[in-house]
């Protein structure tokens, strides 16, 4: 059976000599798995279509587990993501998240749309990788059912609240109040930026820094997974 995918390459596993396994998120039928055959040969014309990043049109033949690239047509190889580190892990985490987070038989046009756009301004925007990540994590994070609350609870008014806590949970942030035990104390600054990223306001690096290591503890906790990409991020502003 030949089919057409619009797709992208989240990731693939050498195979024999010459061939590759490929996991390629697709807008028909969501995660697919493909062999692509002779790409580590010299000159292969499939080449490009093997490697992360790779957004493409995908003809396949055969189903299932024995699905066969046989063609591909570039839309886009998100090519300058490969050199610069932070757009490189930013736009690794954003594979990587569709990978653990969005189960086999699921289609999501959401997802796939949020995942093109964030790999588009990773590209060719200069805006800031981490503040591209984090908002494509928070969105990602609810279209996977797992979004975050990002505003103060009711109890009290807000200027009496000096601090926030974070239960992973729900993904809620609360006062000290109405804090439920294993809740944990969040910096002001990680609140303040993650208010202005949802509203679309001005962010601190510092701010951003903040954000992406609290994402990272509640996909860690909540979503019992780890985004390798995320934690090489956080390892490099701890080296810097
Ligand atoms: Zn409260």
């Amino acid at each position: 059976m030949q089919e057409k995918f619009t797709g992208l390459v989240l990731g693939g596993v050498n195979f024999g000599e010459n061939d590759k396994i490929l996991t390629i998120f697709t807008l028909e039928k969501g995660l697919i798995t493909a062999k692509i055959k002779g790409v580590k040969k010299a000159g292969a014309k499939l080449k490009f279509a093997s490697e992360p990043f790779c957004f493409a049109e995908f003809i396949t033949t055969g189903t299932l587990a024995k699905r066969v690239v046989t063609g591909a047509s570039l839309i886009e190889s998100f090519y300058s993501i490969r050199e610069d580190i932070h757009k490189f892990f930013c736009g690794g985490a954003i594979l990587e998240f569709t990978r653990k987070l969005l189960r086999e038989d699921i289609v999501s046009k959401e997802l796939f749309s949020l995942s093109i756009e964030g790999l588009k301004e990773l590209s060719f925007s200069n805006e800031n990788p981490k503040k591209v990540l984090a908002l494509f994590l928070i969105n990602a994070l609810s279209v996977v059912g797992y979004g975050l609350t990002i505003k103060d609870c009711n109890c009290l008014p807000n200027e009496e609240k000096t601090k926030r806590f974070f239960d992973y949970s729900n993904g809620a942030i609360y006062c000290e109040k109405c804090k439920s035990f294993g809740a944990r104390e969040i910096n002001p600054l990680t609140f303040e930026t993650l208010k202005n990223l949802v509203f679309g306001k001005e962010v601190s690096s510092s701010g951003l820094d903040m954000v992406i290591r609290l994402l990272d503890y509640y996909i860690s906790n909540k979503c019992e997974t780890t985004i390798k990409s995320v934690k090489e991020l956080i390892s490099l502003q701890i080296n810097l």
